[in-house]
């Protein structure tokens, strides 16, 4: 192979040695990095992280794949994050199931997309019988739905939907300006993003009151439905969160159920986080009421143990799929008898994620999903307890699902210090690498916050990295008395 001009390897039959070689080579090499990991992420400095990146000349190639795929192997792989090591507790990744992973590497090699039925006749079928599944393990009695790329992409199709059987069905038209979203300050941040996307004014989206676990109250729903109609708007969709990002709550589905029937209107259920659930052998009870949603969000992506990208929009009626069809001749022409996925979905190429769901449920059924699920969910109350009783954390908020909101604040640490410090936290621990945390605001302070997503993780193991947050935190503030009273002698 010519090092100055190389070629272009497409893969095709004649390059499938090429194939087996380069990805094995791949697949060796990260598996031994794997099999090595001890801590979450490295401790490499970020500007050294910059100038490595920066330091590759894209218009230079190497000259082989081999090779391309050693670089990536020591610039990338090397200093990725882990979300399987136990130190790993920031955000909602969760660890992937190894079947999955292997049907990724088939999906990358195949390469379907499942947008018209003539690119992906057998990716069709698969992806209509895992929606299927889903859709009957919600309790829609005759379902339909699309993976998406993600919860937002998902809660933004919901909204469309709604958008669009409130602007069009029946009654006289309804102008964009006077439309409703009703949610919480809890609801994930997709819920604005997507209203503005959908060209509805800011003042959209009202925050409905909540319980002090942040979770949605259905009289106050109920409330300010009646005022907006009061006020001449129309109700376009209430919003409820099966697991709210933050803390962990599920509002309140029953209830707000009730009530959407009462106001004919859409209720879109945002289980984003909370869809392991559906599958938990000990607290599918948490769900009770989501099959009277109209759409629901869920990302096997967290709670399914599944990569990235995996997630699905699913409704109860299949026609309110339809609402937000679009057709082409040259690609899916309205008098097409062939099914074509892309009807249903906002991209047209598109990943063929339902095989990764597909090949997990054939290797170990949904109890063992729902049963990791629940794992985590133990643990995260033990961690509860211990922090409950820890002399220098307090516990800030319950969770029903596996979050830990949480500040280092003994006695003796002002609010203020206590403030102070969280966002230093959780910056030195991301620059040690050895535990990650992640924070937030709770009733308008800073807080610290764990999210448990790994099954294998232990109560003890998690407590280990709390001690080491602790150790930390004390570290951090001692530095900080230390240097304000240097300052305050040197004045
Ligand atoms: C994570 C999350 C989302 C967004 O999902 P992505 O897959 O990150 O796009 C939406 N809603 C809730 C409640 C979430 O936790």
């Amino acid at each position: 192979m010519n090092s100055v001009n190389p070629l272009l390897e497409i893969l095709t039959s004649d390059r499938a040695h090429r194939y087996r070689a380069v990805v094995r080579g791949a697949v060796d090499r990260t598996a031994d990095r794997l099999a090595a990991v001890t801590t979450p992420t490295t401790d490499t400095p970020a500007p050294v992280l910059r100038e490595r990146v920066a330091a590759v000349d894209l218009d230079r190639p190497l000259g082989s794949a081999e090779a391309a795929v050693a670089e990536v192997d020591a610039l990338v792989t090397a200093e990725t994050v882990w979300f399987h090591d136990p130190g790993y507790l920031a955000h909602l990744n969760c660890p992937v199931a190894v079947p999955a992973v292997a049907a990724e590497a088939v999906l990358a090699a195949v390469n379907p997309s499942v947008d018209t039925w003539d690119q992906s006749r057998i990716g069709t079928e698969v992806e209509r019988r895992v929606v299927s599944w889903v859709t009957e393990t919600i309790g829609f009695t005759a379902g339909d739905g699309v993976f998406t790329s993600g919860g937002t992409q998902s809660n933004l199709h919901a909204l469309l939907l709604a958008r669009q059987a409130a602007t069009t069905d029946g009654r006289r038209p309804t102008a964009l300006d006077d439309l409703v979203v009703f949610a919480t300050a809890s609801s994930h941040f997709s819920v604005r993003k997507s209203a503005m996307l959908l060209g509805l004014p800011e003042r959209a989206v009202v925050d409905v009151a909540t319980d002090t676990a942040g979770r949605m109250l259905p009289d106050a729903l109920a409330h300010a439905i009646a005022e907006a109609r009061r006020a001449g708007r129309a109700s376009m969709a209430v919003v409820a969160t099966a697991g709210t990002t933050d803390r962990g709550c599920i509002d309140p589905l029953e209830p707000i159920a009730d009530v959407c029937d009462l106001e004919d209107v859409w209720l879109h259920v945002d289980a984003a986080y909370g869809c392991g659930l559906l599958v938990s052998p000990t607290r599918r009870h948490l769900l009770d009421g989501i099959e009277r949603a109209r759409s629901v969000t869920a990302d096997f992506h967290k709670s399914f143990f599944q990569p990235v990208s995996s997630s699905a929009l699913l409704v109860r009626d299949p026609v309110d799929l339809r609402r937000a069809s679009w057709h082409a001749d040259y690609l899916n022409p309205e008098d097409a008898d062939e099914p074509n996925q892309v009807d249903k979905s906002l991209q047209t190429t598109r990943r063929f994620d339902a095989l990764k769901l597909w090949t997990t449920l054939r290797a170990s059924g949904a109890p063992a999903i729902g049963r990791a699920f629940d794992a985590v969910l133990d643990v995260t109350e033990q961690v509860h307890d211990h922090v409950r009783r820890h002399p220098g954390l307090v516990l800030l908020a319950p969770t029903q699902l596996s979050t830990v909101l949480f500040r280092w604040q003994p006695d003796g640490v002002s609010d203020a210090e206590a403030d102070a410090l969280v966002a230093p936290l959780r910056a030195t621990l991301l620059a040690e690498g050895r535990v990650l945390i992640a924070k937030t605001v709770v009733d308008g302070r800073p807080a610290s916050k764990l999210t448990l997503l790994n099954p294998e993780t232990t109560a003890e193991q998690v407590v280990a990295s709390l001690d080491h947050v602790v150790a930390t935190a004390e570290r951090l503030h001692e530095a900080h008395a230390r240097s304000t009273e240097t300052t305050g002698a040197t004045r």
